[in-house]
């Protein structure tokens, strides 16, 4: 299949690559990295995503050249750590336009949607298998995309900290400062800033912190009110979840942000437990330790109760 991937990008002049809807660090960086790796190559290569790319990583360069979908037809379109088709939002378009297909991920609830994919769950980041391709088909990693490459792994495997890292995932994030990836640039913007909107609202979540099931579970919600309130954007609410998680004795936490129409649920667990299934049992997926989904048209106060018992069910 590597192989199959590898002359499938050798065949393209034109690709697209495809990022998830609310894209994370790793979908963009992964994508991007890539968008210069071809490049390299004399190919024309575009970053698709349906969603803005969030401020804070537009300090890496590349994030500020990420197209809406459009009409544009590609020999290859690329999904990118992306875990099903609908995670591509509107961008599926390009992705369905284009003259082949095919797919690059690391869930472990992805189920190949491109007849060309490599998916490697055992993989902490999409950047890590990225990385390792570029070495396996001996490919040059452009500086730029050393630093997005670093940044994907770092931002997936909480910087570099969680059971998913692997030897591996250090010899690929080496590889990446080898080609002048600086790793204090990126820990600097990415752990060491926050905005003043993302620390008023770990205030507001905090003080409303729920404890269930004896304290195994921390429960965490976000209203819209305190958005405004707060004058916070949905960015600003991301990473809160984990707060949760930090509470001794807390197995699984989770973080209900209300938005327009949807319930949005953030789920981190603590090992051995696996909140993917619980996620997946309403229509999400994601990570074991790392998923998540949302519930349309219903209230806050109902999505926490479905949830907290869903979650109940898998403590000890
Ligand atoms: P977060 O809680 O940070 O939004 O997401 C955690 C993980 O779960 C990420 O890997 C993300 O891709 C995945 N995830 C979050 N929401 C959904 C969802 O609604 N559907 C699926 N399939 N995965 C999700
Ligand atoms: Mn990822």
């Amino acid at each position: 299949m590597i192989a199959r991937l590898k002359a499938a990008l050798e065949g393209a002049q034109s690709v697209a690559l495809v990022c998830h809807l609310s894209p994370d660090m790793d979908t963009l960086g992964s994508a991007v990295a890539l968008r210069y790796i071809l490049e390299a190559q004399g190919k024309r290569a575009v970053v698709y995503d349906q969603d803005e790319v969030p401020e804070r990583y537009l300090f890496l360069e590349g994030l500020d050249a990420v197209r809406r979908p459009d009409g544009e037809v590609y020999d290859l379109a690329l999904a990118v750590d992306v875990s099903d088709e609908a995670r591509m939002g509107e961008a599926a378009r390009v992705f369905a336009a284009a003259r082949s297909r095919a797919m690059i991920d690391h869930h472990r609830t992805t189920a190949p949607f491109a007849p060309v994919y490599v998916l490697r769950p055992e993989a902490a980041a999409t950047a890590q298998i990225v990385a390792e391709l570029c070495a396996y088909f001996g490919w040059e990693i452009p500086q730029p995309a050393a630093m997005c490459l670093c940044a994907g792994m770092s931002t997936d495997t909480g910087n570099f900290s969680f059971d998913s890292v692997t030897g591996d995932t250090f010899r690929a994030a080496g590889a990446c400062v080898d080609r002048g990836a600086r790793v204090s640039a990126i820990t600097e913007r990415l752990y060491r800033t926050s905005t003043l909107g993302h620390v008023r609202m770990m205030g507001r979540v905090l003080n409303g912190l729920e404890m269930r099931c004896g304290g195994k579970i921390a429960l965490l919600c976000a209203r819209q009110s305190d958005f405004a309130e707060l004058n916070a954007t949905r960015e600003d609410a991301e990473g809160i979840v984990n707060l949760g998680l930090e509470i001794e004795g807390v197995q699984a936490a989770a973080l209900l942000t209300e938005r327009e129409g949807l319930i949005k649920c953030s789920l981190r667990a603590k090992e051995p437990l696996d909140v993917s299934a619980v996620a997946s049992r309403f229509g999400g997926g994601g990570h074991i330790r790392a998923a998540g989904c949302s519930f349309e048209g219903a209230a806050l106060e109902e999505a926490r109760e479905r949830i907290a018992r869903a979650l109940e069910e898998i403590v000890s």
